[in-house]
C-alpha cells in the first residue's frame, strides 16, 4: 500500500496539509492516520480560534508578513464569525499605565461542540475530495530508507510523510526524532495555573470572548472561556511511565443556559538553559509533585484563604461566602503556595494583583485558583528548511514539533509544510 502523502494526526495542522496538498495535486493520493477517533486538541475542546499574529505562532519561526499571508488562507478555509470586542479602552488604559497590555485579537468562539461539528465538516469535505482517513491507526515508527510508516495495523509506504501528532504526541515525535537522527532543541515551557470566577467578578467577557493581558515577568492571560464553562483536567505522561493532570478549560457554544462562570490561566512562561537538559522534564516533575500533595488530583484553593496564607479545605467550599462550586469538582482543596517554585508563584500573583487593579473584583476571596496548568511544547527539531522538513521527505508541524501554539498558528503550519513540498516557497 503505498500513498503520495501520509499525514500523522488530524488535528489543525494535518488538515492543514491535507487541504493545501489536495487542491494543488487533487490526482495525487492522500492518507490521514490519527490514533484517536477525531481530532483530539483545541479544534475538538472549545474551539475559539485567533486570527490575530503573533498569538499562536512561536517567534522563532514565524514573522509577521508569513504569518498574515497564511492567516488569510486558514480564514477562506474556515469561514470564522469574528466576534466583537467593545469598550476596551478603559481596561487597556490602567493596563497600559500599569506596565502591562491588552492586545486586540480577532477571535471567533465555536465552543467544544461547535469545533466538533467543524472538524466533522472538514473530514467530510476531505474524503469527498478523494483523501483517505483511518482513525483509530497509531502510528509507531518510520523505517527511512524504504519510506515506510509502520502502525499498530500496518505497514504504509509513502512519498511524503508529515509527522503532526500535537502535543499528545510528543513522546512519538521524540522517539521518531531519536531513531531518525534529527537533531532538536530543548523548548521554553508556560507554568501556572487557572482562576474560575464569576462572570460578574471579570465582566470584560462581555465584551471580548478571550482577553489577552501581558504583563512584566512574562506572565499572560490564556484562554478565557465563559457562558457555559468548565474546567477540566487532562492527563499527561511524565518521563518515568507515571502521570500528572494538567487543567485547562473550555464552554459550550453559546446555544445553551449559562452558568454565569469564567476561567481562564495565568501562565508564566520559562525557558531553561545550562545546566538543565530539560526544561520540560522539570515541568512534568512540577505536575508529580502537584499529585503527590493532591493524592493523585489537581489541587485547589481559594483566594481568600491563598492571601490569608491558609490552606483551603473541603469545607472551604461549603462556607456561604463562597457562593459558587467548582466546576472542576474532583479536586483537592490545599496549598498551592506550597507546590509552586516561589518564582514562578511570585509574577503569578503580582500578575494576578495587576489583573485586580485592571478589573477590580476578579480577586473576590471566593475566586479558585486550580493548579497546575502546564504547557508543554515539545523539544523542537532543527528542520533542513523553512519549510519545517526534517528530513528528505518527512516534514514535522504543529504544536508537537513546536511550530505552532495554537489551531490557527497549526493550520498555517501545515500550509507552509505543503509549500515547501511543493517548491513554492
Ligand atoms: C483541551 C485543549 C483546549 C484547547 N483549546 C484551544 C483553543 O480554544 N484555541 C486554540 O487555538 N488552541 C487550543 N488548544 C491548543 C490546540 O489544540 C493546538 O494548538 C492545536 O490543536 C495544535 O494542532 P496540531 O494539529 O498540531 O495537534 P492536535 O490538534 O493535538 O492534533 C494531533 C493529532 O495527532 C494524533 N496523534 C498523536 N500521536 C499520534 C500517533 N502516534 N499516531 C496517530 N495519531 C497520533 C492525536 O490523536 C491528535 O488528534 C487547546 C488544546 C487543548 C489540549
Amino acid at each position: 500500500m503505498k500513498f503520495d502523502l501520509v499525514v500523522v494526526g488530524t488535528g489543525p495542522a494535518g488538515l492543514g496539509v491535507a487541504f493545501a496538498y489536495r487542491e494543488a495535486r487533487p490526482a495525487d493520493s492522500v492518507l490521514l492516520i490519527d490514533r484517536s477517533s477525531l481530532s483530539t486538541g483545541g479544534l475538538c475542546n472549545d474551539c475559539k480560534m485567533n486570527f490575530t499574529y503573533p498569538i499562536g505562532f512561536p517567534l522563532e519561526y514565524w514573522e509577521a508578513p508569513e504569518a498574515e499571508r497564511l492567516l488569510v488562507c486558514v480564514r477562506e478555509k474556515l469561514q470564522p464569525r469574528i466576534l466583537s470586542r467593545n469598550n476596551l479602552g478603559i481596561y487597556a488604559t490602567r493596563a497600559q499605565k500599569l506596565g502591562a497590555s491588552l492586545l486586540e485579537v480577532q477571535q471567533s468562539h465555536l465552543g467544544t461542540d461547535g469545533g466538533i461539528a467543524l472538524a466533522r465538516d472538514m473530514k467530510e469535505q476531505l474524503e469527498r475530495s478523494g483523501a483517505a482517513f483511518s482513525l483509530g491507526e497509531k502510528a509507531l515508527d518510520v523505517r527511512e530508507p524504504d519510506q515506510v510508516l509502520v502502525t499498530d495495523r500496518r505497514e504504509i509506504r509513502f512519498e511524503k510523510l508529515v509527522i503532526a501528532p500535537g502535543r499528545k504526541g510528543f513522546a512519538f515525535l521524540q522517539k521518531l526524532m531519536d531513531s531518525l537522527g534529527v537533531p532538536y532543541v530543548d523548548n521554553v515551557v508556560d507554568i501556572g495555573l487557572r482562576l474560575e470566577t464569576r462572570e460578574a467578578n471579570y465582566p470584560i467577557v462581555r465584551d471580548y470572548y478571550d482577553p489577552k493581558f501581558h504583563f512584566p515577568q512574562k506572565v499572560r492571560t490564556f484562554c478565557t472561556n465563559s457562558g457555559r464553562a468548565f474546567v477540566v483536567k487532562e492527563k499527561y505522561e511524565a518521563a518515568d511511565g507515571g502521570a500528572y493532570f494538567s487543567v485547562n478549560g473550555h464552554a459550550f457554544s453559546q446555544r445553551g443556559q449559562s452558568n454565569g462562570l469564567v476561567n481562564f490561566a495565568l501562565l508564566k512562561t520559562v525557558r531553561f538553559t545550562e545546566p538543565l537538559a530539560s526544561g520540560q522534564e522539570f515541568a512534568r516533575m512540577l505536575g508529580q509533585q502537584a499529585m503527590l500533595m493532591g493524592g493523585g488530583q489537581p489541587l485547589m484553593q481559594r483566594v481568600g484563604d491563598f492571601r490569608l496564607g491558609k490552606r483551603s479545605k473541603k469545607e472551604t467550599f461549603n462556607e456561604d461566602l463562597y457562593d459558587f462550586s467548582a466546576t472542576l469538582s474532583g479536586c483537592t482543596p490545599g496549598d498551592i503556595a506550597l507546590a509552586m517554585p516561589s518564582k514562578i508563584l511570585r509574577a503569578i500573583w503580582r500578575s494576578m494583583k495587576l489583573l485586580d487593579t485592571i478589573i477590580p473584583g476578579v480577586l473576590h476571596p471566593s475566586t479558585i485558583m486550580y493548579y497546575p496548568e502546564i504547557k508543554l511544547y515539545g523539544n523542537r527539531p532543527r528542520f533542513i528548511d523553512g519549510s519545517f522538513q526534517a528530513r528528505p521527505g518527512i516534514w514535522m508541524v504543529g504544536d508537537g514539533a513546536g511550530t505552532s501554539r495554537g489551531i490557527t498558528a497549526a493550520w498555517a503550519s501545515g500550509i507552509r509544510a505543503v509549500e515547501g513540498m511543493l517548491g513554492r516557497r
